[in-house]
C-alpha cells in the first residue's frame, strides 16, 4: 500500500491558434514542453485553439503539424493522432465549454451580462472623456438577480457570460521560473467574458477547462500570457480545481529588443526549412534562447538537451533571435556531415524529383540543353538576392520620377496584401497584383517588373506569379522586404 500523494505524471501541451504561418515561437515553446515531457517520461499534447473563427485559417492547422514534425518534435496526443482526452480541437468542444460556463453560473462565480455593444462603446467614450481611473466593463449586470437573468436568457435576449473577478485584494500565482510570486491588484482586472453571445468560449474559458480536463500538470508558455494567467487562477479557484504549475518562458526578441516580428526577422518555420536550415540546427538554436546547456557549450542534440534539462538553467532576460548565430550553428552541422549525408540533405531540401517537377514547367521552353537549366532557374534555389546589377532597372521600374520611398512602400503593401489572404496560388496572386498596380496608378507591366526584380533579382523571368509560388511564400516575403529596405532603409530611431 502506498501512503502520501504520488506526484502527478508530467503532462504538458502546446496550444497554437491556427491563424497564420507556423511561427518559430511555437517551435520554441513546443521544444521546451517536449524536452520536459521526455525528461520525466511524461506526455506532450498538441491542442488546436481555434475558437476564434474570424481569425482561424483553414490551411494553418496542417502547416503547424507539418512544420513541427519537420523540426523533429512529435506529440503523444493531438487532433491528428488522437488520445484519451480528445477531441483536441477546441471548435469540436463547444458543448463542454457551455456546460462549464453553466457550472460557474450555478456556483455564482459568473453572471449573464446583457449589455449591448452600443452601451459598451458609449461607456468607453465616457471613461475616456472623464479620464476614469479604471477603464473597462463597469460590472453593470454583475448584481442582476440570477433568476431574472435566467428568464431573460430563456426568452432569447442576447447575452455573454462574465467571470466575477475579485474587486479587492490581490491575485497571485507562482511561476516555476520566477523566485517571487506574480502579483497583481485585483481591482485592475475586468470581469472577463467567458462565453460570447454566439455561445463560443473565449480563450480563457476554453484554455482553463481544457488544461484541467486534459490533466495538464505544467503550463509552459510564453511570457506574453502572464496577464491571462492572472484570470486563469481565478477561474481554477472558481471551479474548485487544483492549478497546474506555470512556467512563462521569455519572449524571443529582435536585435532592438522588441518582440520578435516578421518585419525584422523571418518568423515562419517554413522560411528556415526552405532556405536549407537543418531542423536539428534550428532546435539547437532555439534551445539556447534563454536556456543554457552548461559551461559554454552551444552545440548539442535534442537527446543531450533532454538528458541535462532543468528549469533552473533558464534566464529570463529577453533572448535575441540572432539569424547570424543560427547560420553559424547550421554551418557547424553542415561541415560535420559526410559527403553522403550532405548529398542526402540537398536531395531532401530542393534537389529532388518532386521539387524539380515544379520548377521544370517554368523554364522548359527557355532552355535548349540540360546544362542551361540551373542558370535559368538559379533564383529558385537561392535565398537572398543581390540587387546590385539591377539597381537602375529597379529604381526606374515604374517610371523615372517615382521616388524610391514610394516603390519601397508599395512593395511592403504588396506583402501585406498577400499576407491577408489564405494560400499562395498563382491566379489569386495575379489578381492581387493587378489590383495593387491599379491602386498605385501604375501600368500593370511596370508594376509587375518591380515585383519581378524584387522577387528574382532579374528583369526577365518565367511567369511572375508561377515563379513566386515555386520560390515559396516565405522566401518571396523575405526578398520583397529586403528589396524594400534597400530602396528606402528603415529610419533609425531618433537619437535623444
Ligand atoms: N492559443 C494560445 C496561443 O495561440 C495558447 C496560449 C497558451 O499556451 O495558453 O499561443
Amino acid at each position: 500500500m502506498l501512503y502520501g500523494r504520488m506526484p502527478a505524471p508530467v503532462r504538458v501541451r502546446i496550444a497554437p491558434s491556427p491563424t497564420g504561418d507556423p511561427h518559430v515561437g511555437t517551435a520554441y515553446i513546443a521544444l521546451f514542453n517536449y524536452v520536459f515531457a521526455k525528461k520525466h517520461g511524461g506526455q506532450f499534447v498538441l491542442r488546436i485553439e481555434d475558437t476564434d473563427q474570424t481569425r482561424a485559417r483553414a490551411d494553418s492547422e496542417q502547416m503547424i503539424f507539418e512544420a513541427l514534425r519537420w523540426c523533429g518534435l512529435s506529440w503523444d496526443e493531438g487532433p491528428d493522432v488522437g488520445g484519451p482526452y480528445g477531441p483536441y480541437r477546441q471548435s469540436e468542444r463547444s458543448a463542454i465549454y457551455r456546460d462549464h460556463a453553466n457550472i460557474l453560473l450555478d456556483k455564482g462565480a459568473a453572471y449573464r451580462c446583457f449589455c449591448t455593444e452600443d452601451r459598451l462603446a458609449k461607456l468607453r467614450v465616457q471613461q475616456q472623456a472623464m479620464k476614469a481611473s479604471r477603464f473597462g466593463y463597469d460590472r453593470h449586470c454583475r448584481d442582476l438577480d440570477p433568476a431574472d437573468a435566467r428568464a431573460r436568457a430563456a426568452a432569447g435576449e442576447p447575452h455573454v457570460i462574465r467571470l466575477k473577478m475579485p474587486v479587492e485584494g490581490t491575485i497571485a500565482f507562482t511561476d516555476m521560473l520566477r523566485k517571487e510570486p506574480v502579483v497583481r491588484e485585483a481591482a485592475e482586472s475586468d470581469d472577463q467574458v467567458l462565453l460570447k453571445s454566439d455561445g463560443m468560449p473565449t480563450y480563457h474559458l476554453a484554455n482553463v477547462v481544457d488544461d484541467h480536463l486534459m490533466k495538464i500538470s505544467h503550463v509552459v508558455r510564453a511570457e506574453e500570457w502572464i496577464s491571462s494567467t492572472q484570470k486563469h487562477v481565478v477561474l481554477y479557484d472558481a471551479f474548485g480545481w487544483e492549478k497546474p504549475q506555470f512556467a512563462h518562458m521569455p519572449l524571443l526578441r529582435n536585435a532592438d529588443k522588441s518582440k520578435i516580428s516578421k518585419r525584422k526577422n523571418p518568423v515562419s518555420i517554413n522560411y528556415y526549412r526552405d532556405t536549407g536550415i537543418f531542423p536539428q540546427a534550428l532546435l539547437n538554436f532555439l534551445a539556447t534562447m534563454g536556456w543554457s546547456f552548461g559551461g559554454d557549450r552551444e552545440k548539442f542534440t535534442l537527446d543531450e538537451m533532454v538528458s541535462v534539462f532543468s528549469w533552473d538553467r533558464i534566464s529570463l532576460g529577453g533572448p535575441v533571435f540572432d539569424l547570424a548565430k543560427l547560420q553559424h550553428l547550421n554551418e557547424q552541422y553542415l561541415h560535420e556531415m559526410s559527403n553522403e549525408q550532405l548529398a542526402d540533405a540537398l536531395v531532401a531540401w530542393r534537389l529532388n524529383r518532386d521539387f524539380l517537377t515544379r520548377v521544370v514547367p517554368l523554364v522548359r521552353t527557355r532552355i535548349k540543353k540540360l546544362d542551361e537549366f540551373l542558370p535559368r532557374a538559379e533564383f529558385v534555389f537561392t535565398g537572398d538576392v543581390d540587387y546590385t546589377p539591377v539597381m537602375t532597372e529597379l529604381r526606374g521600374a515604374c517610371g523615372q520620377d517615382v521616388p524610391a520611398e514610394r516603390l519601397s512602400a508599395a512593395l511592403l503593401d504588396f506583402v501585406e496584401r498577400f499576407e491577408a489572404r489564405e494560400g499562395f496560388a498563382a491566379p489569386a496572386l495575379e489578381e492581387l497584383g493587378r489590383t495593387w498596380a491599379e491602386a498605385n496608378g501604375w501600368k500593370v507591366g511596370q508594376a509587375f517588373m518591380l515585383l519581378r526584380i524584387a522577387t528574382t533579382g532579374r528583369t526577365a523571368s518565367p511567369g511572375l506569379f508561377e515563379t513566386m509560388v515555386v520560390i515559396g511564400k516565405e522566401i518571396v516575403r523575405r526578398r520583397i522586404r529586403q528589396c524594400a529596405a534597400l530602396l528606402a532603409p528603415p529610419k533609425a530611431p531618433k537619437a535623444k
